[in-house]
């Protein structure tokens, strides 16, 4: 079985989109629209042709070129069904445990609500990939828009599960910010200090530091490791939940 090929582009003036396509089959696939147009001219110049297009969620970001893109490209729309009333129209609903293929390689889905309620993530064991979105951000995670911080430690806690090489294709390149924000609750982390000096250095050459890898994440990205007894101690709440970790952490980020 061929490896995928995944290409990352950038969107409007933070976010990405992903197309994958699986050269065995010829078959591609678009994660969220941002803008149609930058994606449609990624695939014209590569001369694929569009089979599905996978929403995360329903904020405009993520969605507002989907309509355009499915006119000029073709396409199912698969998106979360508990949500088809603020998606753009569904051709395939999808819910947590479904499964689809792209060529030979299967999909999962996984429901990570919290950033908003019926947010997917698309997990693509064959090409160790999870298109995530803005719920598990590049050192960073989504703003609890809709959901608990209980459900959102749920739902990175799943995505904490795959395997550490999993490559984490998130919605926006924040990481510049959340970089500075990590430093705040782990000063003395050296995972997190030698990330910082990428993601700077990347950003100075104007290179993206989306993807990243759930092993970069597990050390480094705070709301990841509200579990680590070093963390709750340097949040003033040592022997706490996990969940109440968390939700301090997301406070403090709220007011950053
Ligand atoms: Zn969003
Ligand atoms: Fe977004």
């Amino acid at each position: 079985m061929s490896e995928p090929q995944i290409v990352t582009i950038p969107c409007l003036s933070d976010n990405y989109a992903f197309l994958l396509h699986d050269p065995a089959s010829g078959e591609t696939a678009c994660i969220d629209v941002p803008d149609h147009a930058p994606i449609v001219a990624e695939l014209d110049a590569r001369g694929w042709t569009l089979g599905h297009i996978l929403i995360t969620h329903h904020h405009w970001d993520h969605v507002q070129g989907v309509d355009a893109l499915k006119a000029a490209k073709g396409g199912k729309v698969y998106g979360c069904g508990a949500d088809a009333a603020r998606l753009p129209a569904l051709d395939v609903s999808l819910a947590e445990g479904d499964t689809f293929t792209i060529g030979n390689h299967t999909v999962e889905i996984l429901d990570v609500s919290g950033h908003c309620d019926n947010h997917l993530a698309f997990i693509v064991p064959g090409a160790n990939a999870a298109f995530t979105a803005d719920s598990l951000m590049a050192l960073g995670c989504g703003r609890l828009f809709e959901g608990t911080p209980d459900q959102m430690w749920a739902s990175l806690s799943k995505l904490a599960a795959l395997p550490p090489e999993t490559v984490i294709y998130s919605g926006h390149e924040y990481t510049t910010s959340n970089a500075r924000f990590a430093h705040t609750i782990e000063p003395d982390n050296p995972a997190l200090i030698s990330r910082i000096q990428s993601v700077a250095a990347a950003r100075e050459a104007d290179q993206p530091t989306v993807p990243s890898t759930l092993a970069e994440e597990l050390a480094t990205n705070p709301f990841l490791r509200a579990d680590d007894p070093v963390v709750s101690a340097n949040v003033g709440l040592p022997g706490a939940p996990a969940a109440a970790v968390f939700a301090e952490i997301r406070r403090r980020k709220d007011n950053f």
